[in-house]
């Protein structure tokens, strides 16, 4: 139909492999809310995009909370009395409870047992688990490992420090025409977790990689942060910008076969939510969508009354609902390149709602304008999107009044916010319309 749109450069073939294989690259680091993992990610990530890295000395306030100490980890395992080790830290970084304190004694079983974390209901998994506001040392390993352990002499050993650093961040940054912002978050504390940090730490890698080489009227900025302490710390060092944030978007769990999920921000009707809703209920034949919660993950403290921003979060399957969330059986296995692929798909149709609505105005609005004459129902026919294609020009003419956005229009027409975008686009170009954003 003579209209190419730049966004489908965003989705050319391949996407959905590279993102998967740069989850893969950094599935095996073992991260936390700070240390050597974070930055190890973010030089992973820094292959890809100019990515700004951020150190934050702890002990700095940030709100109501403190940058807490360093915590870095060199080895991890518990030995029977015959040394072999029996638990890893080097075969899985789940084994270890994330910010243990150092930690190296001889124990027996019942001793030991206090320590360790399982998953009765799910005895061949591995949990994921940390403390990071109560010092303490534990383990982790199935339940069935557990169970079988025989009454022994066990050396624990966990080789880890907690000290003054700092807390570590990436952003990348887009500068588009306008200093209006689009928010991209992700987290980056989770260790071995594929889905839970590393999918949506990949995708918009690849994202921010992608967009790169295209003009935009909003600016895009990429924060790979860790969770909560993270998003509070990135809050409190750039309070003075955060108003020029129109949209925002954190991703989790964007890997996997589920939902999609979209939960709405606070405001529940910003253009963020609205597009998200619309992209979903087109891409997707059983969409779920949620009122905003002040529970999950950093939408928390963007949607924080003081801030009150339009950012959503979007997942495939929720956080919480999917028995592989938070265990070793979220693992590269859980994660697939066409889920991750469908997951960017979707994710660049919102950035292109919002990156083209506006409100158009008919030049001609009394009785229709003469289509036929104007070649217009031949240019848009001959296939079988034909009919949809006529159907949003006569839907474009009688809403382009002024008081009605394209989104307002695809809504109303039940159409792909595309097709009613390329109806104006070539209805301006009849000079039937003008659409000024
Ligand atoms: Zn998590």
């Amino acid at each position: 139909m003579g209209v190419t749109s730049p966004w489908n450069e965003l989705c050319r073939d391949g996407i959905g492999e590279d993102i998967y294989s740069l989850a893969a690259e950094i599935y095996p680091i073992c991260r936390s809310i700070t240390g050597e993992g974070v930055r190890r990610t973010l030089d992973h990530l820094a292959r890809h995009i100019d990515l700004c890295v951020r150190e934050i000395p702890t002990g700095t306030q940030v709100f109501d909370w403190t940058v807490p100490r360093e915590w870095n980890i060199r080895d991890a395992y518990i030995k029977n009395s015959a040394g072999e080790r029996i638990v890893d830290v080097q075969a899985c970084n789940l084994h270890v409870l994330g910010y243990s304190t150092p930690v190296h004694a001889k124990l027996h079983l019942d001793e030991l047992r206090k320590h360790v974390f399982t998953l009765p209901d799910q005895p061949d998994l591995i949990p994921y688990r940390t403390s990071y506001y109560a010092e303490r040392w534990g383990f982790c390993m199935t339940h069935n490992q557990l169970m079988s352990l025989p009454d022994d002499l066990y050396e624990v050993m966990i080789d880890s420090s907690l000290e003054e650093g700092s807390l570590t961040f990436g952003e990348y940054f887009h500068k588009g025409d306008s200093d209006e912002e689009f928010l991209l978050s992700a987290h980056i504390c989770h260790p071995s977790l594929a889905n839970d940090n590393c999918s949506g730490l990949a995708l918009l890698t690849h994202l921010a990689k992608r967009l790169a080489g295209l003009k935009t009227r909003y600016s895009y900025r990429f924060l790979f942060a860790p969770g909560t302490i993270g998003a509070i710390t990135w809050l409190a060092y750039n309070e003075p910008i955060v108003h020029r944030i129109r949209h925002g978007l954190v991703l989790s769990c964007v890997g996997d076969g589920g939902g999609p999920t979209y939960k709405k921000s606070r405001r529940s009707n910003a253009d963020i939510d609205r597009a998200m809703m619309h992209v979903m209920r087109h891409a997707a034949p059983s969409p779920t969508v949620l009122e905003f919660s002040p529970y999950g993950y950093d939408e928390r403290q963007y949607c924080s009354p003081g801030f009150n921003l339009p950012v959503g979060l979007f997942q495939r399957s929720q956080f919480g609902r999917f028995p592989e969330y938070h265990t070793s059986a979220d693992n590269l296995d859980f994660i697939a390149p066409e889920h991750l692929a469908s997951s960017y798909r979707m994710i660049c149709a919102a950035i292109e709602i919002v990156e083209r609505n506006c409100n158009p105005i008919n030049l001609l609005p009394k009785c229709e304008p003469q289509l036929g004459r104007r070649g217009l129902y031949s240019a848009v026919g001959g296939d079988k999107d034909g009919p949809a294609r006529s159907m949003a020009l006569l839907w474009v003419l009688n809403l382009a009044d002024g008081e009605h956005s394209l989104l307002d229009i695809a809504e109303r027409a039940d159409l792909p916010f595309r097709t009613i975008s390329e109806a104006a686009d070539i209805l301006s170009e009849s000079g039937l319309l003008t659409r000024a954003c």
